[in-house]
């Protein structure tokens, strides 16, 4: 038995916030011990508390740190890491110019996908984010890079093959068939290896046929141990598109909800415009949204209702969704989250922030009983942030009265360089290389 300890400032959420202001939904510790045990949350205290746990322990000091769960990113591209920061007009300009390209260039080159993959994790790492749920290319070899690359860093992941039959270039395309056949061999081939998790993997309506939709649908009923993955409304020529494509659908979440695609399992990137109706259908389906704000002002795609959607019930995590977000950070989704949120005439209350990047991002693709807060027996997967990374944090951080206070000046100031380092069920993935305030 391995024990190790981290004492620090510490924070972490047993439930939403927004939903449940009662005491216990955020534990937050001026000053914390994190007991880990074998690759698992132990237990956490007070250092009082933690005595008798730590008397043989040679405890980790962290001053200056804030101790979180890992980040979860519910919405990434990873092949478009390589073209993150690509000036486009809107959503559809954009794929055919960049995104679709670059997906193409990986058509024929595994060596590269699995290089692009290790790249991509690394620097989810190095923000501080420790799962994700990712789409990867049309392409099988893809998957099999960023699953074989995950597991190589015993990564809480989830992705799953790309199905895109119509609408896009020639070297994207696959069948409503093959992309059935691809992604039930997918599934058979890392069903139950490390900590991988498939999820079906439409694009979105615009690239599928009724056919592949509906074998999408088969797929996600024939596996109940698999997630559905895809985007909804992001953009208003999408949508009208959309509609145009299914003209007997009534909306476009009806499209999926025909082909069997909406349910608890289901997270459906972007949600920017959805209506009531489909805000009440989301939620009484029980399934979640993930909000991608840097994507959504970077493509201009449009403002996302956080407060409507928590009014109606509806899971939410947050996404980076590079290459049209523009950063991995959870920083700058959080950021962003909260500048959207009060071009809605909502505030964005920093602890709700911290727990759509953890707990409900956890809870958004069906993780949270493996991570998402330290509750005892889950895997430790945790960060270790810097509250002096650079000469302003630090500066603006000691001026702080309150932990709400110095939590939300961090995530509006701070980036990858405020994550000092990340673990992985318990060992040290990653720590910053960099000299302090470099
Ligand atoms: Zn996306």
């Amino acid at each position: 038995m391995s024990r190790t300890a981290f004492r620090s400032h510490i924070l972490h959420f047993n439930d939403d916030p927004a939903r449940n202001a009662a005491a216990g939904a955020v534990m937050a510790y001026d000053d914390g011990v994190l007991v880990v045990e074998d690759g698992r949350i132990a237990a956490l205290g007070t250092p009082e508390e933690m005595a008798d746990l730590t008397r043989d322990v040679d405890v980790q000091h962290c001053p200056d740190s804030l101790i979180i769960p890992g980040f979860i990113d519910t919405h990434v591209h990873y092949p478009q890491i390589d073209m993150i920061g690509s000036y486009g007009k809107d959503l559809l300009d954009w794929l055919g110019h960049y995104a679709f390209p670059t997906e193409i260039g990986l058509k024929r080159f595994k060596d590269k996908a699995i290089d692009t993959a290790g790249f991509f994790l690394d620097e989810l790492l190095r923000n501080g984010t420790t799962s994700a749920l990712v789409f990867p290319t049309v392409h099988a070899h893809t998957v099999d890079a960023i699953f074989s690359q995950a597991l190589k860093r015993n990564m809480r992941l989830i992705a799953g093959k790309v199905m895109m039959d119509v609408h896009a270039p020639d070297d994207l395309l696959d069948t409503a068939q093959s992309s059935y056949d691809d992604s039930l061999s997918l599934i058979e081939k890392w069903r139950g290896k490390g900590r991988l998790g498939y999820a079906v993997t439409p694009r979105f309506a615009l690239t599928s046929s009724p056919e592949q939709l509906r074998g999408a649908g088969d797929l996600l009923a024939q596996n109940p141990d698999v997630l559905l993955h895809t985007h909804l409304s992001e953009n208003t020529k999408e949508i009208a598109r959309a509609q145009e494509l299914f003209p007997d659908s009534d909306s476009y979440l009806d499209i999926y909800q025909r082909a069997g695609l909406l349910g608890p399992r289901s997270i459906f990137a972007h949600c920017v415009h959805l209506t009531d109706a489909e805000r009440r259908t989301l939620a009484n389906a029980g399934a979640a949204i993930a909000h991608c704000p840097t994507s959504n002002l970077f493509l201009g795609s449009g403002l996302f209702d956080i407060a409507a959607a928590q009014e109606a019930n509806i899971t939410i995590g947050l996404g980076s969704d590079v290459g049209a977000g523009t950063s991995l950070s959870a920083f700058a989704s959080m950021s962003e989250a909260y500048k959207v949120a009060q071009m809605r005439g909502h505030s964005l209350h920093p602890y709700e922030a911290f727990y759509l990047a953890t707990l409900g991002g956890a809870r958004a693709v069906h993780i949270d009983h493996h991570v998402g807060n330290f509750a005892p027996g889950k895997e430790a997967d945790f960060v270790v942030l810097d509250l002096a990374a650079t000469p302003l944090m630090a500066r603006r951080l000691a001026r702080a009265n309150t932990f709400e206070e110095m939590l939300f000046a961090l995530m509006i100031l701070g980036d990858d360089r405020a994550v000092k380092s990340t673990y992985i069920a318990g060992a040290l993935a990653h720590e910053r290389q960099s000299a302090k305030n470099s």
